[in-house]
């Protein structure tokens, strides 16, 4: 037989990976080197010359578009593929469940719990806590499913906490009484089912002859059994991955598996690849002296025959601000699509966001949704429509228990018979005396934030009134111990509303005109999902496997890159890793954008270059822009000078003096109030 065209592409390593079966396959390689081409040959390859039936080979991805595009490739290869089961972890878990839920004590419809769920149901077994308190004890059930423990098994690596084997245990059995499942038994229950039913196992080593896994430096001890559970005796297997890109290890992504992989299956063939066929020499340059300040790693190196290449360049910006508009300008030169702008947190999105709705660039969000169509943006969206109208009965049902008040159904019905249809506040006080316990204290704490919000909203700035409600409503605590569950990042995306507040001054009709922009922000976006062009906006994290002609890495200052998330502390490993990943998905140009201030709670702030911009060899960058901001040779304020702010009104410099280089000033305002600025950061600010 003539061998397939798509062979023909391959470099001798390449054609070596694709082309071996019958012993165990380990390809380790760095980032653009072919890893996910090999997989997606490979499958072609077994179905087409291998003789593998199509139906016979599972294929493992981590995300859902990941399986997606590689299901997408396989069939370009060949039509041959047509039938190999490509899908992530989780979404295998679940189909093995389902055909089999009566072995595995499931109802066949059984629900999927995701981490609130989770929380309900720990919460429903106990009598006295607060759910609050037992977001901690969700959040270790789940790692200790990633590492495939169970509640009799010792947790202590997990924690020490005495009370989690307990709590555990009577989660797991409340679970499981019900019928259903949470994320980590997607991975667990299909483990324990191979293992203890002899029928099963053979079925599915029948069944599945080769299975392969891409990003496999990501897979937790969990997965491992699970692909350990799947190898029978000619059970084909075959992983890629690349440890200097693995981001998940605070999930509990275990290196220590491509590491002893050899050892787990024997006879393993192990090959490298070497050569980066996706980016320019400079890029790989540049990614590979980052790489090489880790310490824990196997170290490899990379070439490529690609050119040169132009040199990459570092921004340096005055502003949040003036950061989404470089970027906005540079799209101009190049197809939409061409580019992706990178950010290590989700609430980094805003500011683009809001730049390219006015000037009608078409973007994409990938891996997230928008950013007023996040869900804990849009509970302060409520709390503010509220506020500017009791009225709203949509945003009233949306918040009036949220976060938990004790405000039930009940309740909720009387008031709004009480209200029908009119003020919703008056009606809540109108009924308050005649509730008693704890939701006659959640909805009097309920409306006296509301009347407290509504005076302040008379004088303050709206970023204050925003922070308050964010603060006392509950809603800060509440999302915070969702960042701490599922390591999500809804905190910064409530800080980041603040900062969005800054600009629109004080009184009601800041308010207002605030939630008209955001209105009318909202209704340009749906227009644009129409076109096919479009600008990707992603964290770094989503960005693995993905390649783009021009990566713009965005927020290169210290505190936000490398970051901690909120709650941990900086792993500088890591975020070099997250980096590793991000530069190395550029294919022609490289941009890093770093600002000289930011807002952090609505307040200026003066940030510092990331650590990691030094770690860029010098000849391989050109460099925008000043590090620091222009050195100002003397004051320009002095005692006495009157100025005006927009948030703040008029007033008086008390003081003024040189910060380092940066002059610093004192103002005390009519209203009372004293602050202090950068007077060359405050755009606020006019002498009068
Ligand atoms: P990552 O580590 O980022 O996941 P990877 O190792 O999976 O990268 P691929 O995405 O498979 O790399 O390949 C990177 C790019 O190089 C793709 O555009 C791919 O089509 C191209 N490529 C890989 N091998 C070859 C080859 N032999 N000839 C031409 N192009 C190739
Ligand atoms: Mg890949």
């Amino acid at each position: 037989m003539r061998s397939p065209d798509y062979l023909e592409s391959l470099n001798p390593q390449q054609l070596e990976a694709v082309t071996h079966y019958g012993t165990p396959l380990l390809i380790l390689a760095g980032a653009g080197s072919g890893k996910t081409r090999v997989i997606t040959t490979r499958i072609a390859y077994l179905c087409d010359v291998a003789g593998f039936d199509p139906r016979s080979i599972l294929a493992v991805t981590f995300t859902n578009k990941a399986s997606r595009e590689m299901a997408e490739r396989a069939a370009s290869l060949s039509p041959g593929t047509r039938g190999v089961m490509i899908r992530t972890f989780h979404s295998f878990g679940a189909w093995l469940l389902r055909r089999n839920a009566h072995l595995a004590g499931l109802k066949s419809g059984f629900t999927i719990y995701d981490d609130d769920d989770s929380l309900t149901l720990l919460h429903s077994t106990q009598d006295s806590r607060k759910k609050q308190d037992l977001k901690r004890y969700v959040r270790m059930i789940s790692r200790a499913k990633d590492y495939a423990l169970g509640p009799e098994d010792d947790l202590t690596t997990i924690s020490s906490d005495p009370e989690l084997p307990r709590l555990y245990r009577l989660y797991q059995e409340r679970l499981d009484r019900m019928g259903n499942v949470d994320f980590g038994d997607l991975i667990m229950k299909p483990v324990r089912l191979l293992g203890e039913v002899e029928e099963l196992r053979r079925r599915f080593h029948q069944r599945f002859k080769a299975v392969m896994v891409d990003e496999y430096q990501d897979s937790n001890v969990a997965q491992f059994k699970l692909l350990k559970a799947l190898s029978g005796p000619d059970t084909d297997i075959c992983v890629v991955g690349d440890e200097d890109q693995s981001i998940y290890r605070f999930r509990g992504a275990e290196v220590q598996n491509i590491l002893n992989f050899s050892r787990e299956f024997k006879g393993t063939r192990v090959i490298r690849l070497e050569e980066n066929y996706r980016s320019t020499g400079t890029i790989l340059a540049v990614a590979s002296s980052v790489i090489a300040n880790n310490q824990e790693r196997l170290g490899k190196t990379l070439w490529t025959r690609n050119p040169e290449g132009v040199r990459a360049r570092i921004v340096y910006l005055r502003d949040h601000d003036e950061e989404a508009e470089y970027c906005a300008r540079l799209l101009g030169d190049r197809r939409y699509s061409d580019t992706a702008i990178l950010y290590r947190t989700n609430a980094q999105s805003l500011a683009f966001e809001s730049v390219f709705l006015r000037r009608g660039i078409p973007y994409r969000i990938v891996g997230s949704l928008r950013f007023y169509e996040r869900e804990e943006v849009k509970d302060v969206l409520a709390f503010l429509a509220f506020i500017s109208n009791s009225l709203d009965e949509v945003a009233f049902r949306r918040i009036v228990n949220k976060p938990a008040r004790g405000i039930g159904n009940t309740t909720l019905q009387r008031i709004l018979d009480q209200a029908e249809g009119d003020d919703l506040l008056s009606a809540c006080e109108a009924i308050l005396p005649s509730l008693g316990g704890r939701s006659a204290a959640g909805l009097a704490g309920f409306v006296d934030l509301f009347r407290r919000l509504q005076q302040m909203l008379e004088s303050a700035p709206l970023a204050e009134v925003i922070e308050l409600l964010i603060r006392d409503s509950g809603l800060y605590e509440y999302h915070q111990k969702q960042d701490e569950v599922a390591a999500t990042q809804k905190t910064s995306n409530l800080e980041e509303m603040v900062n969005a507040a800054a600009d629109y001054g004080r009184g009601p009709e800041a308010l207002v005109s605030f939630l008209e922009d955001i209105e009318l922000d909202r209704s340009r976006m749906t227009a644009e999902e129409e076109s096919g062009e479009y600008v990707t906006l992603i964290t770094m994290h989503n960005t693995k496997g993905l390649e783009f002609p021009r990566v713009i890495i965005t927020g290169m200052e210290e505190e936000l890159f490398p970051g901690n998330n909120g709650f941990r502390e900086v792993d500088y490993e890591e975020e070099r890793r997250i980096f590793y990943v991000s530069l190395t998905r550029a294919r022609e140009e490289l941009i890093l954008t770093s600002c000289r201030s930011r807002f952090i709670w609505g307040r200026r702030n003066l940030q510092s270059p990331s650590c990691f911009l030094r770690e860029i060899p010098q000849e391989r960058v050109e460099v925008e822009g000043d590090e620091k901001p222009a050195a100002s040779a003397a004051l320009t304020y002095s005692p006495g000078d009157g100025v005006y702010h927009d948030a703040y009104g008029t007033g008086v410099v008390v003081k003024s003096w040189l910060n380092g280089e940066r002059e610093l000033i004192i103002v005390r305002f009519e209203t009372g109030r004293s602050a202090t600025f950068y007077p060359e950061f405050e755009n606020h600010l006019e002498r009068v």
